[in-house]
């Protein structure tokens, strides 16, 4: 097991394919000068697919979501798909992606056996798209979600991140929108994770604000709290429900004694937080033949000295030197 000394338990594993992405969302990186990963940094797909299993297998991981950067810019994702699902126990596959090119490989990936996604769409106006992510590509974000709810990677879900200014007033047009396509919309407050290190707590839109915009739209109770589990996203039902609506708070209201999560970055750093400014390194006993047990003894104890919290609370607060596009979000 990967539990930690407060007893938490990490049973959900991330693992970031790559740092690079088609997008410039300006919450996550900057316009230009991110210096990406050397290819022979990054973990290769049989690398991947080695510490995914032991994960699932010696670790006690039952939930695996691929994540980047742009997963679905590897070339070899359905490859890594098929062989984790492979394994025994079978995991729950999951990818978070901005949507672009899922057109393509939705099929493939169902068909590998990847179970869900969730997709990226902060904005349901194109001139806003381009400014927020520094690209017109909407129009293929949302033959993605498409494509992914056509092929069964049901319940699609999407992450939209409201900016003051730029979309804040989207909050109910994308809850409408997502309620008519059957997609389950969940809102995340912006965290310090950019590149940039431009974020600033005061100009974050906050889980209260997004509740106050959307409940003069729709009548929302708060889902019994049983039913979050783990889960970051504090759920309501929309209207009476069965329809509902999500919000990740990681900043007014973190979820970190429930937390479940490990993470993998591209590059065989093990993270046992996204704020966290320390990893273990897999990938070199990885690369020098550790054998099985020796690299979920390292694993273990990345893991054992997880934080209590992520720490945004404390004014000495540090940001990771990694974004988030680099760590897997
Ligand atoms: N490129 C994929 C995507 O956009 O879904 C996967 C990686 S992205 C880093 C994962 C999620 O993190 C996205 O939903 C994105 O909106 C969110 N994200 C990125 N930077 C963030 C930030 N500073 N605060 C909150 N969420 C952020
Ligand atoms: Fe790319 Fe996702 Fe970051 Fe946007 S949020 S720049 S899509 S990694």
């Amino acid at each position: 097991m990967l539990i930690d000394t407060y007893g938490r338990i990490a049973t959900d594993l991330r693992v970031s394919l790559t740092d690079r992405c088609n997008l410039r969302c300006t919450y996550c990186m900057p316009e230009e000068g991110l210096q990406w990963l050397a290819k022979p940094e990054l973990l290769t797909d049989d690398e991947i697919v080695r510490l995914v299993r032991i994960a699932v297998t010696d670790l006690g991981v039952t939930e695996v979501r691929f994540t980047g950067g742009e997963p679905l810019l590897r070339p070899g994702l359905v490859g890594i798909v098929e062989h984790c699902a492979a394994l025994e126990p079978r995991p729950t596959l999951s990818l978070t992606t901005n949507g672009i090119g899922m057109a393509r490989t939705a099929v493939a990936l169902r068909n590998a056996g990847l179970d869900r996604v969730n997709v990226s769409l902060d904005t349901l106006r194109p001139d806003v798209f381009q400014t927020l992510t520094r690209r017109k590509r909407h129009a293929d974000v949302l033959e993605g979600l498409h494509a992914a709810r056509e092929a069964g990677l049901t319940p699609v879900k999407i992450n939209s991140v409201l900016m003051h200014g730029i979309n804040d007033d989207e909050a109910p047009e994308l809850l409408s929108w997502a309620l008519g396509h059957t997609y389950e919309l969940r809102f995340i407050e912006q965290m310090p994770l950019d590149a940039q290190h431009g974020w600033r707590r005061e100009n974050m839109v906050t889980a209260e604000e997004i509740l106050e915009k959307l409940s003069a739209r729709f009548a929302l109770t708060a889902e019994e709290p049983s039913e979050r589990g783990s889960a970051p996203a504090e759920r309501w039902l929309v209207d009476g429900g069965p329809a509902t609506v999500g919000v990740i708070a990681s900043v007014t209201r973190p979820f970190c004694r429930a937390c479940d999560r490990t993470r993998l970055t591209a590059d065989g750093q093990v993270r046992n937080c996204l704020f966290t400014r320390e990893e273990s390194d897999l990938r070199t006993p990885l690369r020098s033949g550790a054998p099985d047990a020796e690299i979920a003894e390292l694993w273990r104890a990345a893991m054992w000295g997880k934080k209590a919290g992520s720490g945004l609370d404390d004014p000495l607060f540090l940001q990771p030197q990694r974004p988030m596009s680099a760590i897997g979000g």
